[in-house]
């Protein structure tokens, strides 16, 4: 068994983890990062980019469906699903090249096996580091680094009684690998990944049937967003079962479809389906990473980490799903930058998760930032809020895409901008000017007061947050 040193050693090639790599090797420090399958971890395998692509391939189809609206006539309009799996295995195979590239680039050396912790290390001249242990064929490595970032991930939660069969039960993982399209499809859990697929398999012509545990669809968001989402799935035909619980011991496959019986308030009543996804949140990967080695706390299921996100042994970083907050691949890949700067002695600003975007890519899309109007209230904010629908935006017309509105919730005493809220065509491509406007910490008018293109979707950001104070032109 051979000891190789690095400056840090990345445990983990998601989203957070070659991010924190490449910053690391970018501050000049020597670079190894161990994945036991393949670099760019759930984001790009598994998550973000896969389903977007099935969710774009989806929006095409419904398009076309749809193309008489725009002047277009179409005929024989055809489903191609292997294609559709194609164009998603390509665009995932694309950009993981991409980051074999990058690792090569910035001269970070890539051990593909499975990582454990097997100090505070009798390796390292340096008191409490750490040595990773490495199977990489037969040749089994110990990595020594000063700092050791760990972002192992997370997994699909699922549920007791509950096979994972692949076939009639699915995860998300699985079911981005379905050859074919099932007639129908009950999905436990209508979080975000619920409702993208809902939207999805939707719009691929699937019947959808979301049950969902508490009193609204994506339920940690504003209250009117979720409703309008909401609305606007049941026109398109999705059935949505609220505050009903799955009987997880009532799952039956045997005949050849899933039956599953469901309680809402006093009664149940049994649905059947083709498949069933189960969408009911996301596992931290802690488990055989050698954490019983080391001093570091795992508490409800997290990685336990302070604001710079070092572990309880403090050159021992963790970082994305495994520390558990929101689990999204920006957040991942901020906090590896941030654990790296901060390991390496900079001055570095604590993650504020109230200032970090969060989209939901269904049609049509939902984005937000802060505090939603029910939070913002509970924390004792004064608010004055105003809404736009994009029934008024020119872009959205145009686009044939009008449906949602852009919400923005503001202190009325101090005018700092507490939360905004869209649904809407294409919100996710400039939440992120929300985004920029809190971090600068500007007040609603200054936003409006910013020109915004005509005509453009973001035009409504610009009226709402004129509106905040009766100022909209009301375009
Ligand atoms: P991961 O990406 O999970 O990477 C962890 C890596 O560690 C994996 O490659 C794993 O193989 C490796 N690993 C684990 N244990 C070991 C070990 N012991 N040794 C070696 N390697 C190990 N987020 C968004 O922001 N936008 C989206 O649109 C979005 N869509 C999503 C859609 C779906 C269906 C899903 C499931 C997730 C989605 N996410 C999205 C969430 C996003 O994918 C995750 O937040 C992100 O991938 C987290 O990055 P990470 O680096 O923490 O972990």
């Amino acid at each position: 068994m051979s000891t190789l040193n690095y400056d840090v050693v990345v445990l983990g090639g998601g989203t957070g983890g070659y991010v924190a790599a490449i910053k690391a090797a970018q501050l000049g420090k020597t670079v190894a990062i161990v994945e036991r399958e393949k670099l760019g971890g759930t984001c790009l395998h598994k998550g973000c980019i896969p389903s977007k692509s099935f969710l774009r391939s989806a929006e095409v189809y419904a398009t076309m469906n749809n193309s008489e609206e725009y002047g277009v006539s179409a005929s024989s309009i055809e489903l191609h699903f292997e294609k559709v799996q194609d164009r998603k295995n390509k665009i995932v195979n694309q950009l993981h090249k991409g980051i074999e590239f990058l690792m090569k680039k910035n001269k970070i050396d890539v051990f593909y096996g499975n990582g454990r912790v097997i100090g505070p290390s009798i390796f390292s001249p340096r008191s409490g580091a750490v040595a990773i242990e490495s199977e990489i064929e037969e040749n089994n490595k110990t990595l020594v680094p000063k700092n050791l970032i760990i972002a192992t991930g997370s997994r699909p939660r699922v549920l007791p009684n509950i096979e994972v069969d692949g076939h009639f039960i699915l995860t998300s993982d699985e079911a981005l690998d379905m050859n074919e399209l099932p007639k129908s499809m009950i999905i436990v859990g209508g979080g975000v990944i619920g409702v993208e697929w809902a939207s999805l398999l939707s719009d691929f012509g699937v019947d959808v049937t979301i049950v969902e545990t508490e009193k609204n669809i994506i339920p940690t968001e504003d209250e009117q967003i979720s409703k309008e989402l909401e609305r606007l799935f049941k026109k398109r035909k999705i059935k949505i079962l609220k505050n009903a619980m799955l009987l997880t011991e009532s799952v039956n496959t045997e005949e050849g479809i899933v039956k599953v019986k469901v309680k809402q308030k006093d009664s149940e009543k049994e649905i059947s389906a083709e498949k069933l996804l189960l969408s009911v949140g996301r596992q931290a990967n802690v488990e055989n990473l050698g954490l019983e080695n080391t001093d570091i706390k795992v508490e409800k299921g997290f990685i336990k980490v302070n604001q710079y996100l070092q572990t309880t042994e403090s050159h021992i970083y963790a970082i994305g799903d495994v520390i558990g907050g929101l689990q999204l691949a920006h957040v991942a890949s901020h906090e590896g930058i941030l654990a790296v700067e901060h390991a390496a002695g900079h001055e570095v600003q604590p993650m504020m998760m109230q200032n970090i975007p969060r989209c939901v890519y269904t049609r049509p899309e939902v984005a937000s930032i802060g505090w939603t109007e029910q939070q913002a209230k509970e924390k004792g904010f004064d608010v004055k809020t105003a809404s736009i629908s994009f029934k008024a935006i020119g872009k959205a017309l145009v686009y044939g895409s009008n449906d949602g509105f852009v919400k923005v919730i503001a202190d009325k005493n101090t005018n700092d901008i507490l939360g905004v809220h869209m649904i809407g065509p294409h919100v996710t491509d400039y939440i992120s000017e929300a985004g920029l406007a809190i971090v600068l910490n500007a007040t609603p008018w200054e936003v409006g007061q910013t020109i915004h293109a005509h005509p453009t979707l973001s035009e409504a950001l610009g009226e709402a947050m004129l509106g905040v104070d009766g100022n909209a032109i009301g375009i």
